[in-house]
């Protein structure tokens, strides 16, 4: 999110820093967005490892500002558990505030203009500034839809990175950019005005508005983490944004499968139990225990409102973001009918404090109903 942007050019695309796991299907949880000193991170990359690592995480990218850094060549945390992978990522970073995660690349994927001719990491980083301060005649969308096509030309998935940092995508630059089925719907970035800002609806809303003119997009969240040392709000800090993948297995090609089928809920505090959404039935139960055990470790950073109902809520939420239906419990269900274009649950946890209501939140992906 700084201005700050470093990038370097050694590809080692090998996968994990640790051993598969198999099993039946089962909760994985992930962070694919955040920053090491290789760019403009406070700390180390094994650092950034050991506090995922530490902290009970399943899989981590490692996201630089244009570099892809070499995952096994990260010292790894001692005592490493063997359901703890790493997945080969990148923020690839461009101008007017593009910026795409590349998760499971086999390469580096270089943004629009990189020359990539400098020989030493100093060098590099003038050759970026100096590309990324150029004037440029390309669209949002083109400068987006370049980064989608080289990240899946690496094998990857892109994600369009919080759209309400700095001037911000609005949907109809997101709209026309072929192949991109993911954004980030919550970002952990203090920065990144996920609940909106002047100019620019909340990432929420931008993201029914792109599901209501038939985009597939998956909604993901995650912490865009650079400074592991202080973890105050008013830094991006560590834990905040995550996502809970459903896989056989904790695997590369697995995650990356789960992903891109959405078979994954994203969080910023709000755990499930059950999380079933489908054509024929939709169905939530909270995992009320594990909610507020994250909840009492106060990482997550609530969305404060004016208003609010304490306690647990329940929505599923179709065509222009229309509440379907609501309950305040920690179970609920919602058959989909035939008028219904998506469905998709948000669950929400709010409490009452002298700031105003707190709320935290889970989301389910979509399902799309034809
Ligand atoms: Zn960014
Ligand atoms: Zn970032």
């Amino acid at each position: 999110m700084k201005k700050l942007v470093l990038l370097f050019f050694i590809i080692l695309p090998v996968f994990g820093i640790s051993s598969n796991k198999k099993s039946k299907q089962q909760w994985y949880k992930g962070n694919t967005h955040c920053h090491s000193t290789i760019s403009d991170g406070d700390s180390a990359p094994f650092k950034v490892v050991k506090a995922y690592h530490d902290h009970g995480y399943n899989f981590l990218l490692l996201t630089d500002h244009n570099f892809l850094v070499d995952i096994d060549t990260i010292q790894k945390p001692q005592n490493l558990r063997d359901d703890f992978l790493m997945i080969p990522g990148e923020e690839v970073t461009d101008k007017k505030s593009v910026h795409t995660t590349a998760f499971n690349i086999s390469k580096y994927v270089p943004f629009y203009n990189d020359q990539n001719k400098a020989t030493n990491h100093q060098e590099r980083i003038k050759e970026i500034r100096a590309a990324l301060k150029a004037p440029s005649n390309l669209s949002k969308t083109d400068l987006l839809q370049i980064h989608v096509d080289g990240i899946i030309e690496a094998g990857g998935i892109p994600f369009l990175n919080h759209p309400n940092f700095s001037e911000g995508l609005q949907v109809s630059d997101i709209l026309p950019v072929t192949n991109l089925h993911h954004i980030e719907l919550y970002n952990g970035h203090p920065g990144v005005a996920n609940w909106g800002k002047e100019g620019h609806i909340s990432v929420e809303a931008k993201w029914d508005e792109l599901l209501s003119n038939g985009a597939k997009i998956y909604g993901v969240a995650a912490d865009d983490m650079h400074d592991l040392n202080t973890g105050v709000p008013k830094d991006a800090g560590l834990f905040r944004g995550w996502t809970m993948v459903k896989s056989n297995s904790l695997t590369p090609e697995a995650i990356h499968e789960s992903i891109t089928s959405g078979n994954f809920y994203s969080t910023n505090s709000v755990t499930l139990k059950t999380c079933t959404i489908n054509a024929k039935k939709c169905k939530i139960k909270v995992d009320k225990a594990t909610t507020q055990t994250e909840i009492s470790k106060s990482f997550g950073v609530p969305r404060i409102d004016k208003t609010g109902e304490i306690g647990y809520t329940i929505e599923f939420i179709g065509n222009n973001g229309t509440v379907l239906s609501k309950t305040n419990d920690t179970k609920a269900s919602y058959t989909p009918k035939n008028g219904d274009k998506y469905v998709r649950a948000r669950i929400t946890y709010c409490t009452k404090t002298d700031k105003g209501f707190e709320k935290l939140f889970a989301w389910t992906q979509p399902v799309f109903i034809n």
